[in-house]
């Protein structure tokens, strides 16, 4: 029997991640990834660049005060400059001044670099790389280095590439992590690379990988097949261009289907909502077809996989959707039998007795042919369910709303958009206003100002995303519209539908259905441990 993988996870959410496109993190947020990764049980978690702006630097400030149970901080930056002593290096002075005992350190392996980009000798760049992680050791840290364009550089300049490792190691380095930093190789690249340079040092490999070919993950798996023993990440696979290596399938992978330890147990459990709680965070909507932990993740299509799935799960299911923390679905497209129907209840968690069936399956024909689609508008499908057995929401009552865009001609203003509803919350009406950039917005805006006053937990809710589509195929003079919106409450997202000839109309019963579900399932408390405390430090 061969000894189990072992493999050690490197996170870079915080500083590669922050590379996207559009992504921006406060500080506290920073803060909150630094906690939830700790939880996890990721070992190694790169708070950013300091120097490199004054957030970064400010980061490692509060960061290094916080206390991580399982996890270690560490600094990232590059090595000293050509010509430069690495004791007179700004960039090695502020990875020190940081504090953390790790430093990860960046330094260029493909020639062209060398003499191209930073115009010096190859003998120079190799120098460049020993003397700064000599230096770092000399004040005590511990070094991984992250040999940049290592993949390119060894098929441009093989020998120039692992002269640059081998110094690297003799200088003290922990970890030699190569790094495909265009994102461009093939996993047939990978393991050749990997296998040869395994044989040629003796500190543990890692690999650093981006995903501009699609092979992110997979080159991260050929890595360790191959001996890499650390693989850097991020989460949801955030990064520059198409992103970096997804550490949410890399490590479901790595602990469910390569028996590799990389996270402590009952960890990987998790990882559905620990993609989620980032996505929340850094204010992106999850990805809904993410491997693993999407929503649809484990969403099977009705028909054949629907009685596939009822009959015997893991028929159409690679792993069960429980040992990620995600759940099983079936999109309902034809929803037409009680079969179906039945089958689908058992899925909501919804009592169906058997006498509100036929009012059921005759409720959802009527509105699948007015335009209703329940095959992704689950919660409104639900809320359907309880009310076909007479349950009527208890939350709130909905007296009337009203909306008016406003254009001011010749002005250079956008319109705006200005809502007022009225809603009665455990016997008190509440009329509420608000503005926004349009009518849906504004009466988003305002129906949660007037539910808020009595279920604050609305808080945590938000608009995630708003279809609207014209369905021509219907009868009469109008064009009917059918509007889905999705909800989030930073745990999980759903979704409801609305269908009117009003398009107004139909964002609203979207958007109060969207609210509704909300209230019926509420948000899975967090462990007490988190957020960071931001205000505590002196
Ligand atoms: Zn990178």
């Amino acid at each position: 029997m061969t000894a189990p993988l072992e493999v050690e996870l490197y996170d870079t959410t915080l500083r590669d991640g922050a590379q996207r496109a559009g992504l921006s993190y406060s500080i506290e947020d920073r803060l909150r990834i630094l906690h939830k990764l700790d939880q996890l049980g990721v070992p190694y978690i790169e708070g950013g660049w300091p120097g490199a702006n004054p957030r970064d630097t400010e980061f490692f400030r509060l960061a290094t005060k916080e206390t991580l149970e399982r996890s270690t901080l560490t600094s990232f930056g590059m090595t000293r400059r050509a010509g430069e002593r690495a004791e007179d290096s700004a960039v090695l002075r502020e990875l020190l001044d940081t504090g953390t005992p790790v430093v990860c350190l960046v330094g260029k392996s493909w020639d062209l670099h060398v003499t191209d980009a930073i115009r010096t000798e190859l003998e120079e760049g190799v120098a460049m790389v020993r003397d700064s992680i000599a230096f770092l050791r000399q004040q005590g840290r511990r070094v991984f280095f992250d040999a940049e364009h290592f993949f390119d550089g060894y098929l441009a300049n093989h020998g120039f590439a692992m002269r640059v490792l081998v110094a690297a190691e003799e200088a003290g380095a922990e970890r030699l992590v190569l790094c495909d930093t265009n994102g461009g190789m093939l996993p047939a690249d990978v393991a050749r690379i990997v296998d040869d340079v395994r044989g040629r040092v003796g500190v543990p490999l890692g690999v650093h990988v981006h995903n501009d070919a699609g092979c992110a993950v997979a080159n991260s798996l050929v890595a360790v097949e191959h001996g890499a023993f650390q693989v850097q990440g991020t989460i949801n696979g955030y990064g520059e261009r198409t992103g970096n290596a997804d550490l949410i399938p890399i490590a479901a992978n790595l602990t469910l289907k390569m028996g590799a330890a990389c996270l402590p147990e009952g960890a990987v459990e998790r990882l559905t909502e620990v993609a989620h709680y980032v996505a929340e965070v850094a204010n992106l909507p999850p990805d809904s077809h993410q491997p693993y932990a999407g929503r649809y993740a484990f969403t099977h299509k009705a028909g054949l996989h629907t009685s596939g799935v009822s009959r015997f799960t893991e028929a159409y299911e690679h792993v069960p959707p429980r040992a990620v923390g995600n759940r099983r679905g079936v999109a309902a497209s034809d929803l037409g039998g009680a079969s179906t129907l039945r089958m689908k209840a058992v899925e909501l968690g919804v009592e169906l007795p058997e006498q509100a069936l036929p009012r059921l399956v005759q409720e959802v024909k009527d509105r699948e042919a007015r335009g209703y689609t329940f095959e992704v508008a689950d919660a409104s499908l639900e809320l359907l369910m309880r009310r076909a057995d007479g349950w009527s929401q208890p939350f709130f009552q909905i007296e009337s709303y009203r909306v008016h865009v406003e254009e001011r001609v010749g002005d250079r203003e956008p319109p705006l958009a200005e809502a007022t509803v009225k809603v009665i919350t455990k016997g008190t009406r509440h009329i509420e206003s608000a503005e926004g950039q349009g009518p849906v917005g504004a009466l988003d805006n305002a129906l949660r100002k007037a539910l808020t006053n009595d279920y604050p937990e609305l808080e945590h809710i938000t608009l995630e995303d708003f279809r609207v589509r014209v369905l021509d195929e219907t009868h009469g003079s109008g064009a009917v519209v059918r509007v889905l919106i999705d909800t989030s409450n930073g745990q999980r997202e759903w979704t409801t539908v609305g269908v009117s000839e009003n398009i107004i109309e139909a964002s609203w019963e979207a958007l109060v259905d969207g609210y509704l579900y909300g209230l019926l399932h509420p948000r899975v408390d967090e462990p007490a441990q988190g957020p960071a405390r931001v205000s505590s430090a002196p």
